[in-house]
Parts: C-alpha cells; sequence; structure tokens
C-alpha cells in the first residue's frame, strides 16, 4: 500500500482560554479551524469554570506548561497561523511574546480578551499593560470589541468616527492593524472595520442576527479569520471570509437551545 507522506493541513495553534461550557476560548478556536480545514493546535493559558450563564472560577497554567505547550507545537508542526485569545496573568503574557520572537510565526492574530459577555473579568488589570507594550507590535492584528477598544484608547466610542479616531490611537501603541468590532453599538446596521497603517478602512456591515446564543462570538471571529490565513488569503480576505462565517453560523444557532443563558454559535 502507497502512504502519502507529502500532503499536509495548514496548521493553526491558538493560544487562550479553556471553556468548560465549550461555547468560546480553545473549544471555539478548535471547533472553527476545524469546520474550516485546518489543523488545530492549542497552548491552554488558563482554566475556565464556566457554562453558558457565566463564569464560576478561574485557574492559571503555570508558565512553565503554557510555555512548554508552545514550544513543543513549533519545536514539532509547522504554523501557518496563530490565535491569541485569553491570557490571564502578566506570565502568559510575557511568555507569548518571547515565544513569537523564538519562533517567527508570521500571521498572528490578538484578540484582547477581557470581559466575558456574561460580565466577568478574564485578565488581571497588570496583564493589560503587558499585552499593550509586547505583544500589540508583534502581532498582525487585534480584534477590540468596542469595550475593549474605549479601554485600551481611553476615549468614549459611540460612532464610526469615533471608532476611527480610537483606531488611530492602537496603531499609534505598535498595532500593525486593528479590526474594530461594531457590534455593541446602537443600532440594527452593525459595522466592523478595518483600519491598517497604508490602506483605506474596510467598513464590513451585515444585518444584526436576532440571537441571544452570541456567546464565543469573539473568539470564533479571530480563529476564523487565523484559519482563513492559514489556509492563503491576505487579511482583509481572510477577515471578509471570518465575518461571513460568523453570520452564518449565528444564523444557524440562532434558534438551538444550549444551556439556559447565552448559547454559543453552531459550527
Ligand atoms: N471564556 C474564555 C475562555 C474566553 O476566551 C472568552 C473570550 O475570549 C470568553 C469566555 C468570553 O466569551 P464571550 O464574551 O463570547 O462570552
Amino acid at each position: 500500500m502507497k502512504i502519502n507522506t507529502t500532503f499536509r493541513y495548514p496548521v493553526a495553534l491558538t493560544i487562550a482560554g479553556s471553556d468548560s461550557g465549550g461555547g468560546a476560548g480553545i473549544q471555539a478556536d478548535l471547533k472553527t479551524f476545524s469546520a474550516l480545514g485546518v489543523f488545530g493546535a492549542s497552548a491552554i493559558t488558563s482554566v475556565t469554570a464556566q457554562n453558558t450563564q457565566g463564569v464560576r472560577g478561574i485557574q492559571a497554567i503555570s508558565p512553565e506548561i503554557v510555555e512548554g505547550q508552545i514550544n513543543a507545537v513549533f519545536e514539532d508542526l509547522t504554523v501557518d497561523a496563530v490565535k491569541i485569545g485569553m491570557l490571564h496573568n502578566r506570565e502568559a503574557a510575557r511568555i507569548v511574546a518571547c515565544s513569537i520572537d523564538r519562533f517567527c510565526p508570521s500571521k498572528i492574530i490578538l484578540d484582547p480578551v477581557m470581559i466575558s459577555t456574561s460580565g466577568s473579568k478574564l485578565i488581571e488589570d497588570e496583564t493589560i499593560e503587558v499585552i499593550v507594550k509586547e505583544l500589540f507590535h508583534r502581532v498582525t492584528l487585534i480584534t477590540p470589541n468596542i469595550d475593549e477598544a474605549v479601554f485600551l484608547s481611553g476615549m468614549p466610542i459611540r460612532n464610526e468616527e469615533e471608532m476611527e479616531i480610537a483606531a488611530q490611537k492602537l496603531l499609534a501603541l505598535g498595532c500593525r492593524s486593528v479590526l474594530m468590532k461594531g457590534g455593541h453599538l446602537e443600532g440594527k446596521e452593525m459595522a466592523d472595520i478595518l483600519f491598517t497603517r497604508d490602506e483605506a478602512p474596510l467598513r464590513l456591515t451585515v444585518p444584526t442576527v436576532d440571537t441571544q446564543n452570541t456567546h464565543g462570538t469573539g473568539c470564533t471571529l479571530s480563529s476564523a479569520i487565523a484559519a482563513y490565513m492559514a489556509l492563503g488569503k491576505k487579511l482583509p480576505d481572510a477577515v471578509r471570509s471570518a465575518k461571513d462565517y460568523i453570520t452564518a453560523a449565528l444564523k444557524t444557532g440562532a434558534d438551538v437551545k444550549t444551556g439556559h443563558g447565552h448559547g454559543p454559535l453552531d459550527h
């Protein structure tokens, strides 16, 4: 029997937190990679005791094991793209920065996760400074929602003009590109806008999907962008495709009952 040893799937690595309820974090990332035909590897930074109703507890993984997971993956697999999600403490953020310098992945999507939909803080305050200083300039794209962008830019964001001013502030902090998610702004039409240093802003609108099942939307979007980049798409196309993927997953999951709170997307 002839065994084909030359074929390999594109590989994406998620460095993020675990959600025991299966809707967000590592679990959402791996489902997304798999659904898009990308082999998913993971480095878990923290474990949450969580379900669709909320986060009950957070345990950070030891820095040695976070580093060990990242090293083990990079020293064996060819990683085509990286997604970075929940980084609970400073040590994890610093390890990720050092790992980027060591292994030089060229496509890195950072979701600056701070607070869950259910209102739980997923990050220690001092970690945010390390993420801004050590990670922003090392990654390809950051994907803040409005609340995160307000916090990171230090200004109110009430409309698209303010989204742009805030994005310029984040670019000035060292980011190469910012996908600002307008989903939390008032109104039926929600725009996500991709700001880069050289190109005109790319405005992406889709009608709001009327559903409670939004748990893990941010995780899924950033991992879909990473997956499409692992598959070879350039950033704007990867963002467009990821947005379509999210919209489809929100629509098909809109009336599905999983748990008693904010259910997950369907993918
Ligand atoms: N739990 C984990 C482990 C996460 O990484 C995230 C988001 O990135 C969340 C929960 C929050 O997800 P959501 O705000 O969609 O509920």
